[in-house]
C-alpha cells in the first residue's frame, strides 16, 4: 500500500500528466493511475486527454497507439524496452507476403503488433472486438495476426469467413502457460467459480471455459454475474484490479506463474523517474504514422 506522503506527491506531479494503464501492471502504478484498462479502453481513453502529458504504463504497442492519437502532446513510458513478444513475431515483411499471396483478402491485425507492420492492415483489433470487427467486413478471406488462439477463437464465432493465420504459430508466451489441467485443478478447488478464459489461450483451455473474455470483459462479467467467485485465466494483475473493485466477490488466478515479464519491466521505482523526469518520450517516425494510424482509426470507428 503506498502512503498519503507518496500519494501527495503523485497527485501534486500528475498535475499537467494523465496516467494511463494496462490491466497487467502493478497494483501501485494502478492505484495512481486515471484510467485503468485494456487495449481497447486504453485507445478511447488516449482520445480524450486534456493535458500535456501521457504516462503510458503497458507495453511498446499500447503505447504507440496512444502517441498516434496524440500527435500533439508527449506520450511517456516508464521502460522504453518493455516491447510485447508477440508483437515481435510479426514483421512487416510477412504481412506483405501474405497480401501478395492472398490478394483478394482483408489484413486484420491484433493490435499487439509493431507500427510497421499495422501500417500494412486494413483495420487493427483487440481482443475485445476482434469477433466485431471480422463479421464487419465484407470479405470472405481474412489475414489474421500474430495471434494464433486469438484467430481459432475469432473463427469459431465467425463461421462464413477463412481466416489465415500470420505467422502460423504466433501467440503470446504468457498465456500459453495455462494448461487444460490448471482449468481441472481449479475447477475442483472452487467448484462455485465461473472459469473465465482470455482468448489468447489455447484452443484446449479455451474450450475448457464458461466464457471467453478480454481482461475488461472479465471485469463487466464479475459485476453483472450472480456468482460470488471467479477463477481468472489472465495475466494475474488484472485479478488485483477485480480484488480492488469487487471487495465482496472472491477472484482466484487459474495459474499464478502466469506473470507478464515485459508488463512488470514497469517497475514503481522506474514509474516516478518518468513522473519526476519526463525523459522516455515515445518517437514514432512520421511516415509510419500516417499509415498506421488508418488501420487504428478504422477499428475505432468499427468498434464505436
Ligand atoms: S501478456 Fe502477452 S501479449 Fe500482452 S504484453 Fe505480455 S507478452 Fe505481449
Amino acid at each position: 500500500m503506498l502512503t498519503q506522503e507518496v500519494l501527495e506527491e503523485v497527485r501534486e506531479l500528475k498535475r499537467d500528466c494523465i496516467v494511463l494503464a494496462h490491466n497487467y501492471q502493478i497494483p501501485e502504478i494502478q492505484q495512481v493511475a486515471d484510467f485503468v484498462g485494456d487495449s481497447l479502453g486504453l485507445c478511447r481513453a488516449a482520445q480524450r486527454i486534456d493535458k500535456p502529458y501521457i504516462l503510458f504504463c503497458g507495453v511498446d504497442f499500447m503505447a504507440e497507439s496512444a502517441a498516434l492519437l496524440n500527435p500533439d502532446k508527449t506520450v511517456l513510458m516508464p521502460d522504453l524496452e518493455a516491447h510485447c513478444p508477440m508483437a515481435a513475431q510479426l514483421p512487416a515483411k510477412l504481412v506483405r507476403e501474405a497480401k501478395e499471396e492472398h490478394p483478394d483478402a482483408a489484413v486484420v491485425l491484433y493490435i499487439n503488433t509493431r507500427l510497421e507492420a499495422r501500417a500494412e492492415a486494413d483495420v487493427l483489433c483487440t481482443s475485445a472486438n476482434a469477433v466485431r470487427i471480422v463479421r464487419s467486413l465484407p470479405e470472405k478471406k481474412i489475414i489474421f495476426g500474430p495471434d494464433v488462439n486469438l484467430a481459432w477463437h475469432v473463427q469459431r464465432h465467425v463461421r462464413d469467413k477463412e481466416l489465415i493465420p500470420v505467422p502460423e504459430r504466433g501467440h503470446c508466451i504468457t498465456h500459453l502457460l495455462f494448461k487444460p489441467e490448471h482449468v481441472k485443478r481449479a475447477r475442483e478447488e472452487h467448484p462455485e467459480a465461473e472459469v473465465l478464459i482470455h482468448p489468447e489461450c489455447t484452443p484446449e483451455v479455451q474450450l475448457l471455459a464458461d466464457h471467453i473474455c478480454s481482461t475488461e470483459q472479465m471485469v463487466r462479467r464479475a459485476k453483472e454475474s450472480s456468482a460470488r467467485e471467479f477463477i481468472v485465466g489472465t495475466e494475474v494483475g488484472l485479478v488485483h484490479r477485480l480484488r480492488r473493485e469487487l471487495p465482496e466477490k472472491r477472484f482466484y488466478p487459474l495459474y499464478e506463474g502466469a506473470i507478464c515479464r515485459t508488463m512488470k519491466m514497469n517497475t514503481w521505482e522506474k514509474f516516478m523517474k518518468q513522473l519526476r523526469e519526463r525523459r522516455n518520450a515515445v518517437r514514432i517516425d512520421p511516415e509510419i504514422a500516417e499509415r498506421a494510424m488508418l488501420s487504428l482509426q478504422r477499428m475505432l470507428e468499427l468498434s464505436a
